[in-house]
């Protein structure tokens, strides 16, 4: 209960306090410029309170802006007794510090304006020179009005207000604004250098305006002489320190100018004064401005070095994760490899013995072995592909319950036995690229199983949710660590690297791809030992949507077939294939064989690669297009290219490398035309 009182009390007190301050300092500040008055009672060349009000509004806000009417008017008040004339100038003077911090706040950064020194520049137009024209105009306005100067002293008394007021608030204010913001420790920096600094501002303060040796009895025009040791504070140490070398030899100059020292000491003791104003007024701004110039440098190379620093974290880390992509990359396509030798092996031992049951058996490893090759390679260069933004979808209405339940199948088909649950809901659609999207489903099973080694129910289920298709694929396996699951769609990122089980990290990466270019995403949620749920949502189609269908299978029909294709061992096994399933097979190595078998043979399907040596594939589709004899063509080429190039070249189908040689002959078959 107490404490809001104390913070509501503290805050009530803080605001009068900090106005009363304000007008005991602008009150102190104001009796020390009038004691300077000589052109009239109110009128002084040397007006620090300009510099205090403009700081004060600036560090504490405008709201203390009664503290600059109160100290100007009992300033005043007790200087000429007359109240009327008081409350005048006390009003132009407050205008003036609201102008001056409005305009300093609006384009000059405020309190810190010293760090720029454009900012500094417009510090010392917009905050003294022309904030002080307010309370020049109204001040000067106010003596002659009430009678307290002679109409004709209006252009001296004017000029004087001005620049006392534009040189309080130059000298005085950048001393408060940068003390303001002091650090202690920042005091301890170069403590040798700063106190030696110190030492030759007085000292060039004394010889020049303080009476001191031969210089400045003599009033020689040696002003120039303080730029040393302003240049000094400015370069060396900054903003600060500049302007406390500027305001320790302003107070000299004041009172040794005031006792005709130093090259502005005139008989007109007002003119010097102005004369001395406008000298330290330009002083000043200089070495603000090198002093802004210097921080600004020192922050420009700070900025680059951090930056550098920082390239050269990116560049080691990126090296470090090439490294340990290439090694995992290596093992893991070598394991493949290593173990179709060792079965192809195996299998011609099986074929030497007669072991015919044990020779299928080596096979069907060999063959899950180089799928398992051809889904590395894949995965490797579909993510080089999204990698650089190339991957493309060819999305059309598709039926994707019948394409997760045929993903289902085939991965039951094709591992062990476990408890499998499924609930699909029939005659689901979507705008999906089919082959991209079953890739996903398939990279989801297989996950599944394969952090599930100690076997477990893998549930997959598709339902239709307010206009969207949400995909759950579940597992009871491993599950993932919390602070891992985070980074499992990053790309090569393994959560159970130390596990030892198999994988590139890229099939996640590929598949949150592939979702998010369908408008879906997808989502991981995971219990370590328990098991993991991966979520997949897209845009679902009507019902009424047309799906494409495959072509209904043929039986019963023959033909011709000419093989086109560069590789000597693709030609023989597609030969092998086709003659197996009753068909007259003739190959071509290049375009330019093909057209001449073709002139020759009359094929009834064509089989064509893509990229051969001499004429290629497309250029072979058209030249034979030309002859007015087209056969149908498949496009035969490696898997990524193939459907947009059979598109191209307006095949009536494709079968993308690697193959399954099962597709590959109901694919022609298909396309034969029928005997009868
Ligand atoms: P990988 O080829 O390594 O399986 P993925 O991108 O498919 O690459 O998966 C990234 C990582 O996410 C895997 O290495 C694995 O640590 C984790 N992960 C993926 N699916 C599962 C899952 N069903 N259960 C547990 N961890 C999984």
């Amino acid at each position: 209960m107490a404490r809001p009182r104390v913070t509501q009390s503290g805050r009530a007190v803080t605001l009068p306090a900090s106005i009363i301050g304000l007008a005991a300092a602008y009150f102190v500040a104001g009796k020390f410029g009038l004691s300077l008055a000589f052109v009239n009672t109110s009128t002084t060349a040397v007006w620090p309170p300009t510099g205090i009000s403009l700081a004060a509004l600036l560090l504490l806000g405008v709201r203390v802006w009664p503290g600059v009417l109160l100290g100007a008017f009992l300033t005043n008040i007790t200087t000429t007794g007359d109240p009327v004339s008081s409350a005048g100038i006390a009003l132009g003077n407050t205008l003036e510090a609201l102008v001056g911090a409005y305009l300093v706040r609006r384009f000059a950064n405020g309190a810190r304006a010293f760090e720029r020194p454009q900012n500094v520049l417009k510090f010392a137009f917009l905050g003294a020179v022309v904030s002080a024209v307010v309370s020049a105009t109204i001040g000067a306005a106010t003596l002659a009005l009430s009678g307290l100067a002679p109409w004709s002293d209006l252009g001296p008394i004017w000029s004087t207000w001005w620049l006392g007021d534009a040189g309080g608030a130059l000298i005085f204010a950048p001393v408060l604004l940068t003390w303001a913001t002091l650090e202690i420790r920042e005091l301890s920096w170069r403590p040798l250098e700063r106190l030696a600094l110190i030492g030759a501002v007085i000292a060039t303060g004394l010889l020049l305006f303080g009476g001191i040796g031969p210089l400045s009895p003599s009033n020689d025009p040696l002003a120039f002489l303080c730029f040393p040791a302003l240049i000094w504070a400015a370069y060396r140490f900054g903003p600060r320190e500049a302007a406390t070398a500027v305001i320790l030899l302003a107070l000299i100059a004041d009172w040794g100018t005031l006792h005709g020292f130093g090259p502005f000491a005139r008989s007109d003791q007002n003119q010097s004064l102005i004369f001395l104003q406008a000298f330290m007024g330009v002083a000043t701004v200089t070495s603000l401005v090198l002093a802004a110039a210097v921080v600004d440098r020192q922050r420009a190379q700070e900025t680059i070095q951090k930056t550098e620093q920082r390239l050269r974290l990116v560049a080691e880390e990126s090296a470090r994760t090439r490294e340990e992509f290439l090694s995992i990359a290596t093992h893991e396509l070598r394991t493949p490899v290593a173990a179709l030798r060792g079965y192809i092996q195996l299998g011609q031992q099986s074929l030497d013995r007669g072991q015919h049951e044990r020779l299928r058996g080596t096979l069907k490893v060999a063959l899950r072995q180089t799928d398992r090759l051809a889904t590395l390679i894949g995965q490797l260069l579909d993510a080089s592909q999204m990698q650089a933004g190339r991957l493309k979808l060819e999305r059309n209405p598709a039926d994707i319950s019948a394409l997760v339940s045929g993903a289902v199948d085939a991965e039951r088909l094709a591992t062990e036995a476990r408890p499998w649950v499924v609930q699909i809901e029939p005659g689901l659609r979507a705008s999906a690229d089919a082959v991209r999207f079953e890739q996903v489903v398939v990279n989801l099973l297989d996950n599944a199983i394969k952090f599930s080694p100690s076997g477990g129910t893998v549930t997959t289920r598709l339902r239709a949710e307010d206009g969207e298709l949400r995909l759950e694929v579940s597992d009871q396996g491993i599950g993932i660590a919390p602070d891992r699951v985070m980074r499992i769609f990053e790309r090569f990122y393994r959560a159970h690297d130390d596990r030892g089980i198999g994988g590139l990290g890229l099939g996640l990466y590929i598949s949150k791809q592939i979702v998010e270019l369908h408008g879906g995403q997808i989502e991981v949620s995971s219990e370590p030992g328990r098991g993991t749920t991966f979520t997949v949502t897209i845009p679902r189609l009507p019902a009424s949507a047309t799906v494409l269908r495959p072509a209904a299978s043929v039986h019963g029909r023959t033909g011709r077939v000419l093989v086109v294709d560069d590789d000597r061992e693709i030609r023989a096994l597609v030969v092998e294939v086709l003659r197996d399933a009753g068909l007259a097979v003739v190959t071509a190595a290049d375009g330019n064989e093909a057209l001449a078998e073709a002139a020759r043979f009359s094929p009834d399907v064509i089989i064509l690669d893509r990229l051969m040596p001499g004429m290629d594939g497309t250029e072979f589709a058209r030249l034979y297009r030309a002859t007015g004899e087209p056969a149908p063509i498949i496009a035969f080429c490696a898997a990524r290219d193939a459907a947009a190039w059979a598109k191209s070249i307006a095949a009536v189908g494709f079968i993308g490398k690697p193959f399954d040689v099962k597709d590959l002959e109901r694919m022609v078959l298909e396309h034969l035309p029928a005997t009868a």
